[in-house]
Order: structure tokens, then sequence, then C-alpha cells
């Protein structure tokens, strides 16, 4: 069987390495320069920084056992367990930074990034995917994990009924600031602050997390100071973070400082089902099982058992 997956985040992933498994011919593609999709780790002025997920927890037997293949391969650790006070609850993020994990499950994988998908059509008894250069791959089952509103425009005219609770999930979305410091800030141990203020849902110190070799700050504002600041000009909402990151960044003087937006960061609902699957198309994501990591990587099992039948 040949198997196109489009994405290539945690669902895409997760659901590739399982159906290669079983010998099909799997073919992972995905629009951005590298794998990972929300999971994302940057490199700047020699800092290493997580700007998308910031960590995972582990809340179904399923998932632990996906999470203890990845301690055991040495791509993840337990970063704390809670931020300000602990709660018992391990955190786990990615050893050196989150794509860590999503460098480590596309080894051995045939993965094409850079490859921006356009549409997907009915060919024949199977499905022809099209590509912006306008290169196409064929296939008997497509697996699509792009946030929602991307996979129904990928699908716009293939005539597939897709329920209304999937059609239209909406996302929050997330206007982020990466900071590198020298100097102590305000950040206490373990280098995460969750809902700290009005403004921001979370606030990391990347060097105290253990990812980065000089002090590197991620600010993630919340879904509502995102919204409302969203269409502004970018260069003004940009001040308008830094300056309210001043009481996080403390007496530490800023080296660099750059702006990052996650137009779809959080799904609003999620589908009842871990997947969804119509005559060879399968729909995955963390829209499906969950707006996490677990979630991604569970809808993305779901997923490969389904192609897999
Ligand atoms: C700011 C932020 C903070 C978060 N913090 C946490 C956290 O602390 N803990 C946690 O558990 N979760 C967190 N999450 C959620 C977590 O990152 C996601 O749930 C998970 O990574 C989603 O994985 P996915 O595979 O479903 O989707 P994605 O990671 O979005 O993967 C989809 C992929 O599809 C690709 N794609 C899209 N359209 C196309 C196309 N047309 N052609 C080719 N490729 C395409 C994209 O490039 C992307 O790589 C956070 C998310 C964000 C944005």
């Amino acid at each position: 069987m040949r198997v196109v997956v489009v994405g290539a985040g945690l669902s895409g992933l997760t659901a590739a390495r399982h159906i290669a498994t079983k010998s099909h011919e799997v073919v992972v593609l995905d629009k951005g320069r590298s794998t990972g999709g929300r999971c994302a780790t940057r490199r700047m002025g020699g800092a290493v920084l997580d700007h998308g997920a910031q960590f995972f927890t582990v809340r179904s037997n399923e998932f632990a056992n996906v999470a203890d293949d990845w301690l055991h391969a040495g791509v993840a650790r337990e970063w704390c367990r809670g931020f300000g006070t602990s709660d018992g609850h391990p955190r786990y993020c990615g050893t050196n930074g989150m794509t860590t994990i999503t460098k480590h499950m596309a080894r051995g994988l045939d993965v094409r990034c850079s490859h921006m998908v356009f549409s997907v059509e009915r060919r024949g008894k199977g499905w022809r995917v099209n590509l912006d250069d306008g290169s196409s791959f064929e296939a008997d089952a497509v697996v699509i994990t792009s946030p929602i509103p991307q996979s129904m425009s990928l699908l716009a005219n293939t005539n597939l009924e897709i329920p209304d609770g999937i059609r239209t999930i909406e996302y929050d979305k997330t206007i982020a600031a990466l900071v590198v410091v020298d100097g102590d800030t305000n950040i206490p141990a373990p280098g995460g602050v969750q809902d700290g203020d009005s403004t921001f849902s979370f606030v990391a110190d990347n060097m105290q997390k253990g990812v980065s070799p000089r002090r590197a700050l991620t600010f993630h504002c919340n879904p509502s100071f995102s919204e409302s600041n969203w269409w502004n000009d970018q260069e003004s909402t940009h001040a308008t973070v830094m300056s309210l990151a001043a009481e996080w960044i403390g007496g530490a003087t800023i080296i660099e400082h750059q702006p990052k937006r996650w137009r779809m960061a959080t799904p609003r609902t999620t589908w009842h089902e871990r997947c969804w699957s119509h005559d060879g198309i399968f729909l995955a994501g963390d829209a499906f099982a969950g707006p996490r990591v677990e979630g991604a990587v569970l809808s993305g099992l779901a997923a490969a058992e389904r192609v897999l039948g």
C-alpha cells in the first residue's frame, strides 16, 4: 500500500512510523523547513529556545508506552513536577529541546520537508496528492494531520462529507517573543511559569530547563491577548510584548529578541474520536485526541491503526 502522510508534526510522524513498520510505502510531506510542526526549537544568538510546545504530560497508558520509549532512547527527560509548587506529576521535555523527539521519530522515514501540499484529489480507486510546485504523489491512503482549516482547504474539491463538528474547528492564536539575555531574571526555578500574569500563559527560561547553553526566554501570550492584538501592527505588538516581559526579564541585559506568531496554536474544540476516515482519507492531529503532545500522538496512533485496518 502507498501511503502519503501530510504533516511531519507529532501526529504525522507517529502515524508514519507505525504504518511503515508493516512494510508499506510511506512518504511524509511537510511544508516546513524541518520536522516538528508545533514542537519547535530555534537556535538564536548561541541559545536554544523551545518556542512551540514547552513540555508534555502523560495521562494515558497508551501514551505512557510511547513516552517510555522516548525516555529510554534518551530523547526526552523529566523537567520538573510542577511550576511554582510540585504536584507530583512529571513534566517532560525533549532532551535538547522538543525537536529532539521529532527528529528521533523521523529517523528512518522518508520525510520530505519544504514540500507544501496544495490539494488532494480522487484518482481512480486512490488519491493524488498535489504539491504547490506542480509535482504529485499517488496514494492508496492519505493521512492528513495539518490543523483543520488547512486540511479542509486541501480537501475542498473531494466531495467528502466531513462532519460539521470537524469542519468548523477553530484555533486560538499565540503571539510569542523569544529573548536571549545575560544575567539573572525574575523567572524562578524550575524555569517555567504558567499563567503568571494577565498577559503570558507561559514564560520559560530555556537555560534553567536545561536545553540552552545560555539564558534564553520564551514568552507565550495568552489567547485573549493574542486574539486582541493579532491584527495590530506586528512591530508595535512585539514592542508591547517586550515591555510586558520586562517584569520577568528583571535586571538581565537583553542581547537579542525576536517575535514569533502561531496562527493555529490550539484547537478550541476537539472531535470526539481520535481520528476520522472515509474512503482512504484519514484526518488526524491534536484536534482529535486533545490539544497537546499526548493528543497528537494518540491521534497519529489511531489513524495508523485504521489505515492498517
Ligand atoms: C505556542 C504553543 C505552546 C504549546 N505548548 C504545549 C505544551 O506545553 N504541552 C503540550 O502538550 N502541548 C503544547 N502545545 C500543543 C502541541 O504543540 C500540539 O498539540 C502538537 O504539537 C500538535 O501536533 P500535530 O502533529 O497534531 O500538529 P502540528 O505539529 O501542527 O503538525 C502539522 C504539520 O503539518 C504541516 N502542514 C500544514 N499544512 C501543510 C501543507 N499544506 N502541506 C504540507 N505540510 C503541511 C505543518 O507544517 C506541521 O508541521 C503547544 C502548542 C503551541 C502552538
